[in-house]
C-alpha cells in the first residue's frame, strides 16, 4: 500500500463548514482536541493538514528545540536564557 493511501475516508462538511477528523487519524498523529493547532494548506486542488513542525518562540528555529511548558524552545536560546538567569543570581 503506498503511504498516500495509509488511510482513506470521505466525509461531509457540515453546514457551519466543519470537517471532522476521523477518530482513527487523530489517535494515530496524537492529535489531541483543543490542544494540537494544525496548519491548513492548499496545493492545487488538494488541501493538506499538518502538524506544524514546532519552532522556537523566540528565533524561530525548527531544529533541536525543547518542549518548555506549551512552548518550544532551541538549544541555543535555551543556553542564552540559562546564561541570563546566572547573570542575576
Ligand atoms: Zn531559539
Amino acid at each position: 500500500m503506498s503511504k498516500e493511501n495509509e488511510y482513506f475516508c470521505i466525509r461531509q462538511i457540515d453546514p457551519q463548514g466543519r470537517l471532522v477528523l476521523p477518530k482513527e487519524i487523530r489517535d494515530r498523529l496524537g492529535i489531541v482536541e483543543g490542544k494540537t493547532p494544525l496548519k491548513l494548506s492548499l496545493s492545487g486542488d488538494s488541501i493538506i493538514i499538518r502538524i506544524p513542525t514546532p519552532s522556537c518562540f523566540i528565533c524561530g528555529e525548527t531544529e533541536n528545540t525543547i518542549k518548555l511548558k506549551e512552548k518550544h524552545v532551541c538549544e541555543n536560546c535555551l543556553e542564552k536564557l540559562n546564561g541570563i538567569k546566572k547573570l542575576s543570581e
